[in-house]
């Protein structure tokens, strides 16, 4: 085995995947894990999908490639559907969720400007929040710890306290062009934020001439167990990031917006090679075959309560490990009494993949396409796990 040579931003766990079916993955030596991570939300239909394998090959052997200089069939259909199911008219693809954001940024700014008001250029957003690690989304996010060292923070990002109404009306300004809000945050802990709110955040947009942007990078596509976690709140943004679980595995991301809020992106005012590739699109418009089909998120939600009503009563029966369960459809958290690093150890220890997140939350993503059976099965592993936790927090006591 060579040596390897990376940069050492990430902190892996040792584990060396060779393969996957389904919510199962395969070590190199065999050993076989439970998935209820999916790549952080991102294998929405779990490992080797036939219909998205047969959709990549299949692509692979006509063109990968073209730029956008030329017509993209495949985002033209993708775009065309994603439009059909949500509120937006138009879809600008990417590779990332932080370019999805990006996008999302740069299209708030550009309406504000092209309306004759160049000034609102602030963006409102929420502590907690995490919309990706570019210069501008670290500056979004505004956690410290992902700004420290890189230099100035991007100007125009304006915080406020998760859930704050008054300090928000209290932010905006003659120079605010937008809000942008995860409707579930992610990466914070998997903190829902309350249906009252959003809707009261879409109020306070209207009475403004604000832009509301949705973060749906992790919570889109069938995640919520909703085609968007906004469905639940019955509240429409004017802009949305997607990517993550949009490619199945495969790097695609998309800003999506009304035809007035984009009306500031003309030609050549924003551009990228890769995005929307026809490799991309290709697996996207199967991850929708897939996720759009007859009863398919009814069964996403269905699943999830099974496996909610199996954490709720762990819960109960293990307080000293279990403090809470949140989240909504497949995007369930674990607040964790003892530290979240501890539970997704015991976990991998039990050979079942979970995601730790902030609040000291452990969060639960199997692929959308996980059964009931799946699901118990994943419960039996948690249980023993927080029996093992539970055990020795009580030595610890004794
Ligand atoms: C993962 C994530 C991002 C960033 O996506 P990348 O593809 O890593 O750039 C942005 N916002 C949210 C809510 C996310 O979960």
């Amino acid at each position: 085995m060579a040596e390897a040579a990376l940069f050492d931003t990430f902190a892996r766990a040792p584990l060396r995947f060779e393969r996957g079916e389904g919510v199962w993955l395969v070590t190199e030596s065999g050993e076989r894990y439970l998935d209820f991570g999916s790549g952080v939300a991102v294998n929405s239909l779990g490992h080797g999908h036939p219909h998205l394998v047969g959709a990549l090959k299949a692509q692979a052997d006509k063109v990968w490639h073209t730029s956008n200089i030329f017509e993209q069939p495949g985002q033209e259909t993708l775009s065309r559907r994603l439009a059909d199911n949500s509120f937006a008219d138009k879809v600008f693809f990417t590779n990332s969720g932080a370019e999805a954001l990006e996008c999302a940024i740069k299209t708030a700014r550009r309406y504000q400007f092209v309306k004759g008001h160049p000034e609102r250029f602030h963006i409102i957003t929420f502590e907690g929040a995490f919309h990706g690690r570019t210069l501008a989304t670290i500056a979004a996010g505004g956690q410290a710890k992902y700004l420290e060292g890189f230099g100035p923070k991007v100007q125009g990002f304006d915080q406020v306290p998760f859930g704050d109404m008054d300090a928000l009306k209290a932010a905006i300004t003659d120079a605010t062009a937008a809000i942008l809000i995860e409707p579930i945050q992610g990466e914070g802990g998997v903190r829902p934020v309350p249906k009252e709110f959003l809707q009261a955040l879409r109020q306070v947009c209207d009475d403004n001439g604000l832009l509301l942007i949705f973060d749906e990078v992790q919570t889109g596509v069938g995640r919520s167990g909703r085609l968007f976690a906004y469905e639940w709140a019955g509240v429409a943004p004017d802009i949305m990031a997607l990517a993550k679980g949009i490619g199945g595995g495969f790097p695609l991301g998309a800003c999506l917006a009304t035809a007035d809020a984009a009306s500031g992106m003309t030609a050549g005012t924003h551009g990228t090679t890769y995005g929307g590739n026809p490799l991309a699109t290709a697996v996207g418009n199967a991850v929708l075959d897939v996720i759009l089909g007859e009863g398919f998120l009814e069964n996403v939600r269905d699943v999830a309560l099974v496996l909610r009503q199996g954490l709720a009563s762990l819960k109960d029966r293990f307080p000293n490990v279990i403090e809470d369960i949140r989240g909504e459809g497949l995007l369930l958290g674990v607040k964790a009494k003892v530290p979240a690093g501890d539970l997704v150890a015991a976990l991998r220890g039990e050979y079942m993949l979970a995601i730790p997140a902030g609040d000291n939350v452990v969060r639960l993503l199997p692929p959308l396409t996980v059964t009931a059976e799946e699901a118990r099965e994943g419960l039996a592993r948690i249980e023993r796990a927080a029996e093992k936790l539970s055990a020795s927090e009580m030595k610890k006591s004794a």
